[in-house]
């Protein structure tokens, strides 16, 4: 399966254009890290891309089906989202919450095979512990595991995250952006991340997708795309880039 994004723009109101003739291209199992700035546009597309948001102009197409013309329940067996940790979530157990996942393949009764397919994403994310606890009980990184599981039970060709990692202590996003490798590899998802570390975009995502003012300033591997130029023009600041195991990391300087 291969995404291609083309020309997306998407207009809130008159005044505001959120995106901006927005192209890109993904391959089977690869990683793409959506960055930029705050209010750069990067959940806009991202709910362009889910068909959340019709985008006035462009095509969004997954090998020869376009995307955008395709009805809500056909497009979630192809995408699955994981939202950011603050989406209210309702008071159900964690297998229930899974198995919602399920629900683009189900009909009005729930078969075998789901809940089969429920309960091995559960152990194969280690969360059968947490099974039949209630979501609203969960601390927000058990939570994010979970609305990752939810996505997966979806068994997607693409998954799309938005922040992700954003209110995970360090362990928890080590061990999701693991995961999102792991399926990379292992199931050829094609994963686009909306993040703001840097250094984790640097070292998990093959390529980065630079965005600002609702436009593509960049798109490259980190390697080509994290200069000190680049981190001037998109988020003027001043940062030294330095070099560790073969990976940019960027240290934050001053404000311009
Ligand atoms: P990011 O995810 O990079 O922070 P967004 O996609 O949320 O950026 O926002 C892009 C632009 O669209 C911003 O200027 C933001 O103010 C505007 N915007 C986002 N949501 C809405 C909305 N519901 N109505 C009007 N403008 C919006």
């Amino acid at each position: 399966m291969h995404l291609h994004a083309e020309n997306l723009t998407y207009t809130y109101t008159r005044h505001t254009t959120a995106i901006s003739d927005i192209s890109f291209e993904a391959c089977p199992g690869e990683i793409i890290g959506l960055v930029g700035p705050n209010g750069s546009g990067k959940s806009t597309l991202i709910k362009c891309l889910l068909g959340i948001l019709k985008p006035q102009q462009g095509t969004v197409y997954l090998n020869s089906q376009n995307l955008l013309k395709m009805l809500p329940v056909k497009l979630a067996h192809l995408l699955a989202y994981v939202p950011q940790n603050t989406e209210r979530l309702p008071a159900i157990t964690v297998f229930e919450t899974v198995l919602t996942g399920r629900k683009p393949h189900m009909h009005w009764f729930v078969a075998e095979q789901d809940r089969e397919i429920c309960a091995r994403v559960i152990i194969e994310m280690n969360l059968q512990e947490l099974a039949e606890r209630q979501l609203d009980e969960l601390s927000g990184g058990e939570r994010q595991r979970v609305l990752v599981a939810r996505a997966l039970a979806q068994q997607p060709q693409v998954i799309l995250f938005d922040e992700p990692t954003a209110s995970l202590d360090i362990r928890y996003q080590l061990e999701l952006w693991e995961l999102i490798q792991k399926n990379a590899t292992d199931k050829k998802l094609i994963s686009i991340v909306a993040v703001h570390d840097l250094n984790l975009a640097a070292r998990y995502c093959h390529r980065l997708l630079f965005l600002k003012n609702g436009r593509l300033y960049q798109s490259g591997t980190p390697q080509e795309t994290l200069t000190t130029q680049a981190l001037r023009d998109i988020y003027d600041v001043n940062a030294t880039i330095s070099n560790l195991n073969g990976m940019p990391h960027v240290l934050p300087d001053t404000v311009i």
